[in-house]
């Protein structure tokens, strides 16, 4: 089986990838939802998924960093997957607050007392569970910088945004699926141009505004 089909098998077995018609979060209609945070629940799924992504991972680091509550498992996997690759190094799992928005409404993310003053001097690799755009990424490099440490590679559980390790200016970029904006199976579309509603097709899920959740239409 190739790496993209294994990983949606997984996903799917998680519930955290749902295919029908669903109404995102921005209103907006698709054929598919991906809800990266629910691998999580499922420790095996996650040893799998985190598996697979670091295999390609040949640098090496003294931690790394996932943002707190979305990515804490995957970077805590991940550290004890590079420490099981890398005799020399056993990294560390740290992990960022929770993503505020900053009154530009760029997104803004700071490490508490203990995981800032660990970072200090330290090699890092950061990992996050689905990236759209850069920002998000861009302020957990910033802020893991901020603390002194260096950040050497980013890593992505879903690169949808064709995000570049340049634009990040990180040395590496990791990957473990890669879905392009083209992709026609994700494509979202607003209700009044959306192709499934244009055919009769009923919603069957639609993502709660307050929590993010999917639930049935
Ligand atoms: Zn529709």
């Amino acid at each position: 089986m190739k790496r993209q089909e294994q990983v949606f098998h997984i996903l799917e077995k998680c519930g955290a990838l749902i295919s029908g018609h669903v109404q995102l979060r921005s209103g907006k209609h698709s054929q598919r939802f991906l809800d990266m945070r629910r691998a999580q629940l499922f420790p095996e799924s996650t040893e799998t998924l985190v598996g697979l992504l670091s295999e390609q991972i040949k640098m090496n680091v003294t931690g790394i960093v996932g943002r707190s509550p979305h990515c804490v498992v995957f970077a805590h996997e991940l550290a004890k997957m590079l420490a099981r690759n890398s005799k020399k190094d056993k990294p560390l799992s740290l992990q960022s607050m929770p993503r505020e928005k900053s009154s530009d409404g760029n997104p803004l993310v700071y490490f508490d007392h203990l995981y800032s003053a660990q970072l200090n001097g330290e090699t890092i690799g950061i990992i996050e569970d689905v990236g759209t755009t850069d920002a998000t990424m861009k302020a957990m490099i910033q802020a893991t910088r901020d603390c002194g440490a260096e950040v050497t590679f980013a890593a992505y559980m879903c690169n949808r945004g064709g995000i570049t390790a340049e634009q990040l200016g990180v040395e590496k970029l990791y990957s473990l699926l890669e879905i392009s904006k083209e992709d026609k199976n994700w494509q979202f579309f607003k209700p009044d141009e959306c192709p499934y509603c244009a055919q009769g097709q009923q919603l069957e899920w639609k993502v709660d505004d307050s929590n993010g959740l999917l639930v049935p239409a």
